[in-house]
């Protein structure tokens, strides 16, 4: 099978401090892998390990977005494709999932594509949907389990996570698939794996190796744009310690929840 994974590198917000405001957040900051990509990046490989093929990493970024790709190539994928030209700056999730179609076009006999299930960032639980519309193929969304799939029938089975249990969903392949942490445990990369991937090659892509025009990717090819992004204002929140033995903190703390009718 040809696998593609589309994973996007988002800031750390394990690490993130408070100080600093949302385009900070986007602009600085130490970075990594989408959480939610990772699981993408594992469902292909398993994928590869169980019928073989190849996976192909894409990411659409700035120039170090690259160390993402090579920590997803030290998980064991075979290539990564970076997008990265200044004009896909400032582009909303179509004109994204415009530049990604083509790249996966121009890839070639792709038979799935995998996505996480949202970005961390941005969240919009868009681009794969969109990515799949741009394709013209079938969207398969939050996707806990991989039932069944037949390369040579160009079949695939999946299990949905929907918010009232599992939906079974059958599409015929190639089609674009979105996954939820449910679906595996991602692997670590070994620390020789992590050396051999840092050697890796990879090959950056612009609007021209795309064959699109810059004015149909980034703000000039976006329908919405993001003036502001600002952190929510801070909550005016009291602490108050209620001591005692554990039967009168208990007896005070009722009594305080039904003065303030909360219960
Ligand atoms: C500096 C900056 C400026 C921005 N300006 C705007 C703006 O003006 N207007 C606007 O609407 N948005 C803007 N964005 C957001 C940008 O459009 C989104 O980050 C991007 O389109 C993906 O959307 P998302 O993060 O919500 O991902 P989602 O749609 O939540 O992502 C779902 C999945 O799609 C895949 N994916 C998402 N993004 C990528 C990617 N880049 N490469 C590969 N795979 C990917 C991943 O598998 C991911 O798990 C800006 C972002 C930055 C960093």
């Amino acid at each position: 099978m040809k696998i593609v994974v589309l994973m996007k590198q988002t800031p750390d917000t394990a690490q993130l401090s408070a100080s600093m405001d949302g385009l900070q957040l986007m602009a600085g900051g130490p970075r990594i892998i989408n959480p939610w990509d990772e699981y993408a990046i594992e469902e292909g490989l398993k994928l590869r390990e169980a019928h073989g093929g190849s996976v192909t990493l894409l990411c659409l970024g700035d120039p170090a977005a690259a160390e993402a790709l090579k920590r997803g190539l030290a998980m064991g994928a075979d290539e990564a494709v970076l997008l990265s030209d200044p004009a896909f700056d400032g582009g909303d999730t179509l004109a994204t999932a415009r530049a990604l179609a083509a790249a996966i076009r121009k890839l070639g006999d792709v038979d799935l594509v995998i996505a996480g299930r949202s970005s961390i960032d941005g969240g919009n639980h868009a681009t794969a949907v969109q990515t799949a519309a741009l394709l013209d193929v079938p969207q398969l969304s939050y996707v806990a389990a991989i039932t069944a799939v037949d390369p040579a029938a160009q079949t695939i089975t999946v299990e949905r996570a929907i918010d009232t249990g599992r939906q079974t969903v059958s599409s015929r392949l190639p089609a674009v698939m979105s996954v939820v942490k449910e679906i595996n445990e991602p692997r670590y990369p070994s620390f020789m794996q992590i050396r051999k991937a840092a050697k890796k090659e990879i090959p950056v892509w612009g609007p021209a190796e795309l064959g699109l025009d810059a004015g149909q990717v980034g703000a000039a090819g976006s329908q919405v744009s993001w003036p502001v992004v600002e952190l929510p204002p801070a909550r005016d929140a009291q602490v108050e310690i209620i001591g005692g033995t554990p039967d009168e903190a208990a007896k005070t703390l009722v009594d305080r929840l039904l003065a303030e009718k909360i219960i």
